[in-house]
């Protein structure tokens, strides 16, 4: 019903129930699975997860926002004045752990290697500068040439005021290329002939030192163990001394071996009696 109300088609409805209400479950007892046992709900590690979550928390909280409307209807006395229902999250820091230029950076260099789309994006619009510069032969080109820039050098131009959208772009992109490079290396960008924009994408970053921890991260293959110490080796876990010095209020020593040692990284990778016993 939920999912109807949202306007999702009945097929796409139809899937997600399957999904939702065919899930077994069978027990490894001595060697040998049981009988499988009906259950309700999602499989474990479903990818469908959060996003049912996201849409009941959604349903959830605009029907709580109703409640007020009940006559027998209280609110807290310190929530009336707010018209405040409900409380849906709370959330004790929105801090990121690490910054998104590092994540995009390549894992030789610290980084996770995520691709940037603004950066990809503003590459992949240069292929189309780049193929004006040259002079290429497509129909667009030639129109670009004989409406707009006619005998005028095309870098350093002034973007026409009637041009289109589309061409405003275009010139819009021109200018944040001339801010990297100028268009004298354009050819740098190419490879055989043709604009590369992954060479692009990658020469027009901020160049970073190569660091030796690739080996290491690319060592092991389950993913969350690689992020956990990818996150290590940055110095960005969440350890207790780093959520002081955020401001959040907890109690320094290590909750593992309590041997009131302030829990740090350093304590928990190298230090703790807890940690080394596992
Ligand atoms: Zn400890």
């Amino acid at each position: 019903m939920v999912l109807l109300e949202y306007g999702i088609p009945t097929k796409m409805v139809q899937w997600i129930m399957k999904c939702v209400t065919n899930a077994n479950y069978s027990i490894l007892i001595n060697g040998g699975l049981t009988k499988r046992i009906q259950a309700k709900g999602l499989r474990q590690g479903d990818p469908m997860y959060p996003y049912l979550f996201v849409l009941v928390m959604e349903y959830l909280s605009r029907t709580l926002k109703t409640l007020k409307d009940i006559p027998d209807f209280n609110f807290h006395p310190r929530c009336a004045k707010m018209n405040l229902t409900y409380i849906r999250s709370y959330s004790p820091s929105k801090r990121a752990l690490i910054s998104w230029d590092r994540i995009c950076m390549p894992v030789s260099t610290e980084g996770l290697n995520v691709i940037n789309f603004e950066w990809w994006n503003k590459a992949a619009l240069c292929k189309l500068i780049w193929a004006v510069y040259s002079k290429k032969d497509a129909l667009w080109i030639k129109w670009m040439h004989s409406v707009y820039i006619k005998k005028k050098n095309f870098n350093i131009m002034q973007t026409s005021t009637q041009a289109c959208w589309l061409v405003r772009k275009v010139f819009d992109v021109r200018d944040w290329y001339i801010n990297i490079e100028s268009f004298a290396n354009i050819n740098k960008f190419c490879r055989k002939g043709q604009f590369s924009i992954h060479k692009m994408y990658t020469l027009s970053r901020s160049q970073y030192p190569k660091v030796g921890m690739k080996a290491l991260l690319l060592g092991t293959s389950i993913p969350r163990y690689n992020f956990i110490l990818w996150l290590a080796l940055n110095h960005r876990l969440t350890t207790m001394d780093r959520l002081v010095a955020w401001g959040i209020q907890v109690d320094l020593g290590c909750v593992l071996c309590k041997n009131k040692k302030n829990e740090t990284m350093a304590h928990l990778y190298f230090e703790c009696q807890y940690s080394r016993s596992i």
